[in-house]
């Protein structure tokens, strides 16, 4: 079955006790027990709903995995996949990755005796060295937040398997509409569902795909212990969103594409981020792994001036954090998603404060070309 036909038609969108053909919202704490002796599927909405059970089956079916579970948010996705791990034990984590997932490592996680390499990943090399006897996984994100930088998944893949650990990724950028890691060996999958999966900028969200039912033990385990667990209703509205996944996100990239293309081309910015463009580092790893180059771009202006007047003069975008919705989201990494990066570990990385990053949406691409050319007018 192809992917269009499965965001449809995967066996959890007819509800088998009314045959209703919309998921419903089994918005129930708790469930009666007919029969002590016999128990019944659900119990306690923490422990399983039938709604997040719906969802948490079609995550599954579309990244390939055995499990999936879903989360409050991308953040208690993470955090739950950290949790798998104990006292003692290293991760090897690229270093342009999601400022939250750096907090929760450098802050949170660290204070429970996990510790952390961060690495180029780009370099395999790098991931290669930074492995030490006690590493028990390397945690990956590619297209990289904000710069697009690419990991090769095989490659990165082949050294955890010589090693006997684990390989993350955190997929949001690309969804399973275009990337699906376990295909490639990757062990764990973690989304951040607020994104392109739900789509509508109105859902916070997370969830946890593996590739075996041992680590989809060790998740839930997590999931029904700590009870970070997402809503019925807000389970519902992932479900809604996710029909309409691939018909988004190929208008989106399209849009994307031509976008990057028209800011490459009207030499307007200092640099132009993009999988897209030919002249993208990676691109070809890119290509080889995914099948396309999604709907995220960043764009450095080259000064902080330039970043703020753009942001300040466009009508036709959000000027917010997030990304992934039906509307465009123009972010700035150095104050939002990267602020918990020391200014040091930022510029390092190329995350400068002309810097900004951009989720094309739906609106019609020449409208948007023409609200960034009038916003580009630039005096500074
Ligand atoms: N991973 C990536 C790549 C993200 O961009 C984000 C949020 O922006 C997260 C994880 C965290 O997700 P959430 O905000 O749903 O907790």
């Amino acid at each position: 079955m192809k992917f269009s036909t499965k965001l449809i038609h995967n066996g959890n969108n007819i509800d088998p006790s009314t045959g209703a053909v919309s998921m419903p919202i089994y918005q129930s704490s708790t469930f009666h027990q007919f029969d002590l002796a016999n128990p019944s599927k659900f119990d306690y909405s923490r422990s399983g709903n039938p709604t997040r059970h719906g969802l948490e089956n079609i995550m599954a079916q579309l990244e390939g995995g055995t499990d999936a579970y879903a989360f409050a948010s991308g953040m208690a996705a993470t955090s739950a996949v950290f949790s798998i791990f104990s006292f003692g034990d290293h991760i090897v984590c690229c270093q342009d990755v999601y400022g939250g997932t750096f907090r929760a490592l450098e802050k949170i996680f660290s204070r429970f005796g996990i510790s952390h390499t961060f690495v180029d990943a780009t370099n395999l090399d790098e991931i290669k060295n930074a492995i030490a006897p006690n590493t028990k996984a390397i945690f990956l994100e590619t297209p990289s937040n904000p710069l697009l930088r690419i990991t090769d998944i095989k490659g990165t893949v082949q050294i955890a398997k010589e090693n006997n650990i684990l390989t993350i990724i955190d997929n949001t950028f690309m969804t399973p509409y275009l990337q699906r890691p376990i295909s490639l060996g990757v062990d764990i999958i973690i989304h951040s569902g607020t994104k392109f999966l739900s789509g509508h900028s109105d859902v916070l969200s997370g969830v946890v795909i593996t590739a075996t039912r041992q680590l989809g033990a060790r998740i839930y385990q997590i999931q029904n212990g700590m009870g970070g667990v997402l809503g019925p209703q807000d389970c519902f509205l992932f479900i809604r969103g996710l029909k309409t996944l691939k018909v988004r996100l190929e208008e989106q990239q399209k849009t994307a594409r031509i976008l990057a293309q028209w800011f490459y081309d009207n030499n307007i910015a200092k640099k132009v981020y993009y999988p897209g463009l030919e002249c993208h580092e990676g691109r070809q790893i890119h290509f080889n792994q995914a099948d396309g180059a999604g709907a995220v771009l960043s764009i450095d202006f080259g000064n902080k001036e330039k970043a703020m007047h753009f942001m300040s003069s466009v009508t036709l975008a959000a000027v917010a954090v997030s990304l992934g919705g039906v509307e465009t989201i123009i972010s700035y990494p150095v104050m939002m998603s990267h602020a918990a990066m020391p200014v040091e570990s930022r510029e390092k990385l190329g995350i400068t404060e002309g810097l900004v990053r951009i989720s094309v949406g739906l609106e019609d691409v020449n409208d948007l070309i023409e609200d960034f050319k009038n916003a580009l007018t630039f005096n500074c």
